[in-house]
Order: structure tokens, then sequence, then C-alpha cells
């Protein structure tokens, strides 16, 4: 059999560097991109190209926005004393739903010794400036309710607990091993709501 043209492995290959999306379904989607009308498949690769061109991190809280500092930390409306940790820039949304209305720290991820991540991979040393410059009253640690997402809370506290701001937890009612993204409005309304002070 005939060696596969090497610009079709490469779109494999690029694909199945993708998270969830093993070598089988790598070559399903590229060969679909090849079979669609070609400005069908080239509209993916400008949508790429320009979330990557305006999409920033922001450099206060390292959301994910098209301005730096992001929408949020700009919103002269919200409780500049409170601040929401959490694992990633997607969660914000479900926070956003349930009525949230301080400011957030994302850490860009969790403590996991199977992925070698460890705490200076995440945005720990930001948030400990942030709340060192003062006006930050509370920090609230909404990590995931899993033993990784318990370990990296334990980790961020004992970090800002020195400094003498308040540090918080989502309230239990989280059931264990559940994640934020899956959780309904209402139990996480609640886990903000009764969080519990650690410091
Ligand atoms: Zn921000």
């Amino acid at each position: 059999m005939a060696a596969r043209d090497h610009t079709i492995e490469h779109l494999i290959e690029q694909l199945n560097r993708l998270p969830g999306i093993g070598p089988k379904s790598a070559e399903r989607l590229a060969f679909h991109l090849l079979r669609v009308p070609s400005g069908e498949a080239l509209q993916l690769a400008r949508a790429i190209e320009q979330a990557r061109a305006a999409v920033k991190t922001c450099s206060r809280c390292c959301n994910l926005d098209a301005q730096d500092p992001c929408g949020i930390c700009t919103d002269a409306t919200r409780d500049t004393g409170m601040l929401l940790v959490l694992e990633d820039p997607r969660e914000i949304a479900r926070f956003e739903a349930v009525g949230y209305r301080g400011l957030y720290h994302v850490l860009q991820g969790r403590l996991s010794q199977l992925e070698g991540i460890a705490a200076d991979d995440l945005t720990t040393g930001l948030l400990v400036q942030r709340v060192r410059q003062g006006g930050v009253t509370e920090v609230c640690l909404a990590t995931n309710p899993d033993l990784e997402g318990e370990g990296t809370a334990r980790m961020v506290g004992e970090r800002l607990v020195p400094l003498g701001v308040k540090v918080t937890r989502l309230a239990r009612g989280l059931p264990a091993g559940s994640t934020i993204a899956q959780v309904s409005a209402s139990i996480l309304a609640d886990a903000i709501e009764g969080r519990r002070t650690l410091s």
C-alpha cells in the first residue's frame, strides 16, 4: 500500500494533539475536513487564527478576554474585595450565571502528580502578589471538589493565610468527585452562599 500523502499525515498528527482526540478520531476529522467544501474547512482555520490573535490572558486574573485587563477586572460595579480562585477560565461563566459579583483569579490548572503539574506551574505567585498589594478582603478557593482540587486548595490556602486575608472554601454541598462544570446552578449558588472559612 502506498504511503499516505505527508500533508494528510501532518493534519492527522495535529488533530491528534488536541485533548480527547485519539488517533482514530483524528483520522476521521482529517478526512472530514478534506471532504467538505474547501471554504468550510478554511473557516475553522480562520476561526482559530482570529481567536488566537484577539484573545489575551488578563495580566491581573489570568482570564481569557479580548482586552487586558479583562472586562471583569475593569468592571467598576464589581466587589473588588472578593476573589474567587478557579482552576480554569471556562468556569467563570458558571459563577457569572449564578450572580457572583466579585473578581476572579484563574490558576490555569491544578496540582497533579500524574501530569507533573507543581505549584510553580500555576499562577499562585501572581495571586499572592495581588493579595499583598492590598484591597482584597476575602479569597474563596473554588477549585473542584475532588482529590487534586482539594490538594490545590490546600496549597493555595497555606500561601494566603499568612498574609492575613480571610480564606474560604466552597461549601461541602458540592458532591465529592464532581466538577464545577457539572453541578447544577442551584448547588453552585448554595456552595458560594455556604462557603466556610479556612483561616
Ligand atoms: Zn482579569
